[in-house]
């Protein structure tokens, strides 16, 4: 049994054809991806590095890695997003870069031990068992690397933000993109990290005004949010 949900592939999948339209479904991802790229790469340094993007989909932070001179493998279970992905670094003329349609955790028994820097965004409130992914998360990191994790808190708080404020209000996102009993708060995903044999080094919180139509890097964890962890040489 594969830890993943059919229904959350065929979302992703339905959509796949849009990936790349900064004005799609797809918007906040193009918004936050320069904010998550600086972050990750002030912190783990990409340049030359050995990078594993995990649930890639279209390919917009594992792309943007392999600008940055990173060797990237982006894995992802959706085949539409996969192929989308393939044929966007192809026209933009990107080598370093290379997808494959795996679980993390089969990628995990396959080459433990082999990335230097480890991303996996706004993935684990979309899977029926996010530790797991964690967990594989941290076997496919180095001694000493990198893995990096992103997703929604869950509070009063995100509820309104990111499901009424951004599926109903605000129609940034589909109705139905996320589901809030999958959310994670950070002290959820600080154990599983722990208990996955990672150090944590940092969290950031991304925060949106719908009025200037912009997101920042904040301390404010209470909606979205991002984790470093290091695997201990
Ligand atoms: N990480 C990308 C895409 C986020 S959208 C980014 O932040 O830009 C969520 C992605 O997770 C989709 O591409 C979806 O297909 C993928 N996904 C969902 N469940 C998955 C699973 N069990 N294994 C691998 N990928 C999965």
């Amino acid at each position: 049994m594969q830890n993943v949900d059919a229904q959350e592939l065929s979302k992703f999948s339905d959509l796949a054809h849009r990936w790349w339209d900064p004005e799609s479904e797809f918007r906040p991802l193009h918004q936050i991806n320069p904010l998550r790229l600086e972050w990750i790469d002030e912190l783990a340094v990409l340049r030359g590095k050995n990078v594993l993007d995990v649930g890639c989909g279209g390919g917009i932070l594992a792309e943007a890695m392999a600008r940055r001179a990173a060797q990237v493998t982006g894995i992802d279970l959706a085949a539409k997003p996969l192929g989308v992905a393939r044929l966007h670094a192809l026209e933009s003329g990107v080598d370093n870069l290379q997808y494959r349609e795996i679980a993390t955790e089969a990628l995990a028994a396959e080459q433990p031990a082999s990335f230097d820097v480890v991303t996996c965004m706004e993935m684990l409130e979309h899977v029926p068992d996010p530790s797991a992914v964690v967990r594989a998360c941290s076997q496919l990191a180095k001694p000493g690397g990198w893995v990096f994790f992103s997703t929604l808190n869950r509070n009063p708080k995100s509820f309104l933000f990111a499901i009424v404020g951004a599926e109903y209000v605000l129609r940034l996102l589909p109705r139905g993109t996320h589901e809030y009993a999958k959310f994670i708060k950070p002290s959820e995903l600080a154990r599983w990290c722990r208990d996955g044999g990672l150090a944590l080094q940092g969290s950031r919180g991304m925060e949106y005004n719908p009025l200037t139509r912009r997101y920042w890097l904040s301390q404010d964890t209470s909606v979205n949010y991002l984790v470093a962890c290091r695997k201990p040489v």
